[in-house]
């Protein structure tokens, strides 16, 4: 079957409406064993859709190719969804490691005062990499950073498309190195960051505060990349020196280099930084609504992006104008729900069952279906033993809900609880360690939503 032909099928299977309202950019790039990648135009739109219809395109792939499907969304920029209908997009670069946001980029960045000097650093360095090594960019939550980074990275594919660039996240590096150790795949793993990267881009580095094997890791890699004169560039939410328990000498190695700051930019800049994410989003907004925007987000401009995402939706759905009074009306709104969400104890007990559920599925690789499969792999028993466990002693439920909630017989939850309490007991220390990391990365995730929604 085209390209053409399945977008064709699919199409006839989704409600009409649905379909004009959400999907006319949509191209089949690419049907692959277990995946199909869609390209669409619109970056807020591709999010959407990826979020709202994801699972209904996998279902309905699935069932036209006779065959499990993932859907996978990826945007395209304008140019590229008219020139070419369908075809290799994505196979045009082989040596294409990391994707990168194409919303991020130097251009789209507004420069201020507290953000100066770790935009030209980016920029000097992706000009010539190598040069000031490595680049450690700190600062608060959403001043930026991960934006800079993904413009390296832009920059960089578009002047040196032969340079490898590889843009990981703390975490990603860890899942990927616990990964590796599991599947006795340690060689690939080195060889993967060690070997094959001219550039390598790490995302949030705090996340491995207490993670000891993969900062040991980190070093080795660090030193290869270095010792062979290939750029690094790190961020993070601190100082290298405020990283304290990371083992002393991983902090030299950040502080031996260029080390950068991104601050809360002042609110002309702000304004700036909302005009701009909003011509990204073909959205028009009046300055009346740009400076009630940017008065209450209460200094986050990733919520200033969720808002103006809103605005967009909002418009596109119902059709009318963005102005100060239906922007006033949906700001309050959104804020009366986030309000309501965490009132009840039982939401809060229903946000830590799928934190920990969620927790378990990403520090095994996991897909939800198959943690609940039937199937009696050793891996899989395990992720599914642990978070019985898990739900038992940190999600304080009961056995009855545990197996209500997992969809398993009484005895077979209490029996795994009772195994992972023998083995701690015993003293397996990688079973206490993944637990361990288990919780740190559902604690983590708890303190976002419940910030997030108290605010
Ligand atoms: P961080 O990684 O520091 O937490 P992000 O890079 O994710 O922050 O930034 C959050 C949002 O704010 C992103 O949508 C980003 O594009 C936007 N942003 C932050 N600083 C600027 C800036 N100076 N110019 C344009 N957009 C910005
Ligand atoms: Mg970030």
């Amino acid at each position: 079957m085209t390209n053409e032909e399945l977008l064709e099928q699919l199409k006839s299977k989704i409600n009409h409406n649905t379909w004009e309202q959400w999907f006319t950019s949509a191209q089949i790039l690419d049907i692959q064993e277990k995946k199909v990648i869609i390209g669409i135009g619109n970056l807020f739109v591709k999010d959407f859709i990826a979020r709202k219809y994801g699972s209904l395109v996998s279902n309905t792939l699935s069932d036209i190719l006779s065959r499990k499907i993932t859907a996978e969304f990826t945007f395209i920029p304008a140019d590229k969804s008219t020139k070419k209908k369908a075809g290799p997009l994505i196979k045009e670069r082989p040596l294409k490691l990391s994707d990168f946001n194409p919303e991020y980029t130097f251009n789209s960045f507004v420069i201020g005062e507290a953000n100066r000097v770790a935009y030209y650093s980016a920029l000097e360095v992706a000009n010539n990499p190598g040069k000031y090594n490595p680049l450690f960019i700190y600062g608060n939550v959403a001043l930026g950073k991960t934006h800079l980074l993904h413009a390296i990275g832009n920059h960089l594919m578009e002047r040196s498309p032969d340079l490898k660039v590889m843009y990981v996240t703390a975490e990603e590096f860890m899942n990927d190195l616990m990964k590796s150790l599991r599947d006795e795949k340690m060689d690939d793993f080195r060889e993967r960051y060690r070997k094959k990267i001219d550039i390598l881009l790490i995302d949030d580095v705090q996340f491995l505060i207490g993670k000891d094997m993969a900062q040991g890791e980190l070093f080795h890699t660090f030193n290869t990349l270095f010792n062979l004169g290939k750029q690094i560039i790190i961020c993070s939410d601190r100082t290298p020196e405020e990283l304290a328990t990371f083992h002393p000498r991983l902090i030299s190695r950040f502080e031996m280099g260029l080390v950068v700051n991104v601050d809360e930019p002042d609110k002309k800049t702000k304004l700036k930084i909302a005009k701009k994410m909003a011509e990204m989003t073909s959205l028009y907004l009046t300055d009346d609504v740009v400076t009630y925007l940017v008065e209450n987000i209460d200094n986050n401009l990733r919520r200033l992006r969720g808002l103006i995402l809103n605005l967009f939706f909002h418009s596109k759905v119902t059709g009318e104008k963005v102005n100060i009074e239906t922007v006033k009306k949906l700001y309050s709104s959104l804020k009366a729900h986030k309000k309501s969400i965490p009132q009840t104890k039982e939401t809060l007990r229903v946000l830590k069952k799928n934190l920990i559920l969620e927790a378990v599925i990403k520090e095994y690789n996991l897909t939800r279906e198959q943690l609940f499969s039937p199937t009696r792999k050793k891996e899989i028993s395990e992720a599914r033993q642990i978070l019985s466990f898990m739900l038992k002693n940190y999600g304080k439920m009961k056995v009855k809900d545990i197996s209500e909630f997992m969809g398993k017989n009484h005895s077979t939850i209490s029996q795994s609880v009772k195994k992972i309490e023998k083995e701690l007991t015993g003293g397996n220390l990688l079973l206490k360690r993944r637990i361990d990391d288990i919780r740190r990365l559902f604690e983590e995730a708890e303190k976002i939503q419940t910030t997030e929604n108290v605010s």
